[in-house]
């Protein structure tokens, strides 16, 4: 599978860097405005593929996307100091009119995995924009955070993260919502199966998994400005997916008819994941409370959407 990577900063790379080490793609080529940089990420990343699986790795301008099978979109500007979040998404959202401009001439029919922040509503820009069906346009959305949620709940009851069945639903950020009501390990629903393994889940140790889950990003990014390396193997795991047909089901953002009572919303829900991008989404039985902040959070979505447009 040929990969394009638009944007080589610090998630454009790591994502690159990730492919290389899972043995995800034949060829992986990353594109960014500065053509410098993205030569450097090139050769740092070919130079690791010795030690890892045979990927041809290069950089290039648009051109070298042509056939590309799927690119991954991680090309954005920083925050100016005092610019607002809706200046920057306009901002962010021209980057995107430039991008787009250019993938669509090349590689017209490539499945589009948007990575750039804030995800949902540059998916949302990206899917305007690219004028393809809503299955081939979609973001890494909540996967990361679902991979915390799974990592944290494993953690505490001392188990496989890959036993931990839980899932981070609507916006990645803030309002996003972590469906505790569904989590499952084995048969058991959470609470079952930590009282059985004698390591109960109390308010504090809820509220605690809750805020590492939210509030990740922002202890990563006083530490070290930003954060990548999750999120690059999490986009991994998406192609993955998608290179291989397997269904998966992964939480990703993609817009959806309705949810919660909300229209035309383009956020994370659990999504079947295959060759053709996303091919089902599975509408999730929530709690009531977990509904009503799911609705919060697509209507945040839904009216941030709106003043950008
Ligand atoms: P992140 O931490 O999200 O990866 P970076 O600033 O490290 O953020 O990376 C964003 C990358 O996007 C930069 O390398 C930047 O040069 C690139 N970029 C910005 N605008 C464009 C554009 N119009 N076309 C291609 N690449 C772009």
């Amino acid at each position: 599978m040929k990969v394009g990577i638009v944007g080589a900063g610090m998630v454009g790379s790591s994502a690159g860097f990730a492919l290389v080490m899972r043995g995800v793609a034949s060829e992986v080529v990353l594109v960014d405005h500065n053509p410098a940089l993205a030569l450097a990420q090139a050769e740092d990343i070919a130079h690791a593929m010795p030690f890892a699986q045979p990927t041809q790795v290069s950089s290039g301008d648009y051109e070298a996307l042509a056939e590309a099978d799927l690119i991954i979109i991680a090309a954005g500007v920083p925050q100016k100091p005092g610019e607002s979040r809706l200046s920057l998404l306009g901002r962010n959202a021209e980057v995107f009119g430039d991008v787009l401009a250019q993938t669509g001439k090349v590689a017209p029919d490539a499945i589009l995995l948007i990575a750039s922040n804030p995800v949902d509503i540059m998916t949302e820009v990206a899917l305007k924009l690219s004028g393809l069906p809503a299955a081939r346009v979609f973001g890494s959305g909540t996967i990361l955070d679902t991979a915390r949620f799974r990592y944290l709940l494993g953690r505490h009851l001392n188990v496989a993260a890959q036993s931990v069945h839980a899932y981070v639903l609507g916006e990645h950020g803030d309002s996003e919502v972590l469906a505790w009501s569904s989590a499952r390990s084995g048969c058991e629903t959470l609470d079952d199966v930590a009282d059985q393994l004698g390591r109960p889940i109390s308010e504090a140790v809820r509220h605690e998994i809750d805020q590492n889950v939210r509030r990740a990003a922002y202890k990563i990014i006083e530490g070290k400005g930003a954060t990548w390396y999750g999120i690059g193997a999490g986009l991994a795991r998406i192609v993955q997916a998608i290179r291989d047909d397997q269904r998966a089901v992964l939480t990703v953002s993609a817009r959806v008819p309705e949810i919660e009572g909300v229209r035309d919303v383009t956020l994370s829900l659990p999504r079947v994941v295959g060759r053709d991008g996303v091919a089902e989404t599975l509408i999730p039985h929530l709690s009531y409370s977990e509904a009503t902040a799911l609705r919060a959070s697509a209507e945040m979505l839904r009216e941030t959407a709106a003043e950008l447009a």
